[in-house]
């Protein structure tokens, strides 16, 4: 792979490397694009085959992050970061120093946060090294209530584009996942008085929304095949793809798991069968906005009501979708890149005591 070719291609600004002997820490931290501000994502720790997968994934992770924050509002970039090691190692402290060092080095260009394989605890130990970190504990924490909410206001946002009223009540919707995400949709969901089916592989966690919010529980595979109003994908990415397209026993597809679609194709797919899609990036922002709302100090209350514009973004999308005659996933796309160009088109002006 040429990643200055891929630089290009997907318009990055810059991708760095670190690494420290004494702990064998390998680094990689991409910044996509600031136009609206610093570049945030998190840290992902994985056990890549090589380095050039790495390269690839916080290319690809970082880009999302732009898209990401910009059609949620925010004042952020996107940017990625990525540790080439085994998730479970067991020496945190010098790992997340040494990657607290390296994100330090950027002065604040870029903020990091948790994601697959970080927790609160190993950003406590980048926190040492500088203050562009955010998810640290007894701060804004676990995301997930937020993210809930924001998939429930853009679920009913869906509603009304597909069916004219954004009421759920009475609506069946197949949720596939019953953890954090999921756990906080469905509290909203049943409080609206909608039917919940629900499948899971882990058993405990089905057992607890079937005991505390009366959901029907279905074996994992068997989720893709009931019929109801909507499906809500909160466990995996990927799940709409050439074995489950042709299941798909619903009218809408919004939920709150990352990268719904196995490929693009599968969003063209999807709505030529009718079907209508919330882009993923878009409906499950609210946990940006919560990470976000960390570093401004808000409540939590603020943060989901950030939340509920979400409502209004996924109406925006799908009228773009309608103006150009273009798929949803492609309109969420075009929403971001058409706010990065116009508040990028602004013209400077010169202030006293500047440069
Ligand atoms: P989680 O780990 O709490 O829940 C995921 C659940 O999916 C688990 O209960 C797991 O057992 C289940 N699962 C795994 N494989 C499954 C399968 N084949 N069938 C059914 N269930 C299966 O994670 P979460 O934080 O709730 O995140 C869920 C999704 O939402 C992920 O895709 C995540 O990237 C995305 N997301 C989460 C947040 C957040 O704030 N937590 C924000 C944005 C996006």
């Amino acid at each position: 792979m040429d990643t200055f070719a891929e630089m290009q291609t997907w318009g990055h600004e810059q991708v760095l490397f670190s690494h420290e002997p004494s702990c064998g820490y390998f680094g990689i931290i991409a910044i996509h694009d600031t136009t609206l501000g610093p570049a945030l994502g998190g840290t992902r720790v994985w056990q890549y085959e090589s380095t050039e997968a790495a390269i690839r994934d916080v290319l690809r992770l970082a880009r999302g992050m732009t898209y990401k924050s910009a059609v949620a509002g925010l004042n952020l970039g996107g940017g990625k970061a990525v540790i080439i090691a085994d998730p479970k190692r067991a020496d945190r402290e010098s790992l997340f120093r040494a990657h607290g060092r390296f994100v330090e080095t950027l002065g604040g260009r870029y903020i990091t946060a948790e994601d697959v394989g970080t927790s609160p605890t190993d950003m406590e130990f980048v926190k040492r090294e500088t203050k562009h970190v955010a998810g640290l504990l007894n701060l804004s924490g676990d995301p997930s209530p937020v993210t809930g909410y924001g998939v429930y206001v853009g679920m009913k946002a869906a509603a009304k584009a597909k069916w004219g009223k954004d009421s759920l009540a009475g609506r069946t919707i197949a949720v596939q996942g019953a953890g954090k995400v999921a756990y906080y949709l469905m509290t909203h969901l049943k409080e609206e008085g909608a039917r919940l089916v629900v499948a899971d592989i882990d058993q405990e966690k089905v057992q607890r929304v079937v005991d505390e919010l009366g959901a029907t529980a279905v074996a994992p595979d068997a989720i893709y095949d009931v019929e109801a109003d909507i499906f809500a994908p909160c466990a995996l990415g990927g799940i709409i793809n050439d074995d489950t397209i042709g299941r798909l026993k619903v009218e809408v597809v919004a939920g709150g798991a990352n990268n719904q679609l196995g490929e693009m194709r599968h969003g063209r797919e999807i709505e030529a069968r009718g079907i209508l899609y919330a882009p993923d990036y878009v409906i499950n922002g609210g946990g940006v906005i919560n990470v976000y709302g960390e570093l401004q100090g808000w409540t939590m209350q603020r943060a989901k009501r950030k939340a509920q514009e979400i409502y209004d973004t996924i109406l925006r999308v799908f009228s773009i979708a309608e103006r150009d005659g273009i798929p949803s996933f492609e309109a969420a796309d075009r929403l971001a890149e058409e706010r990065i160009k116009s508040v990028a088109a602004l013209k400077d002006m010169w202030v006293a005591g500047d440069r």
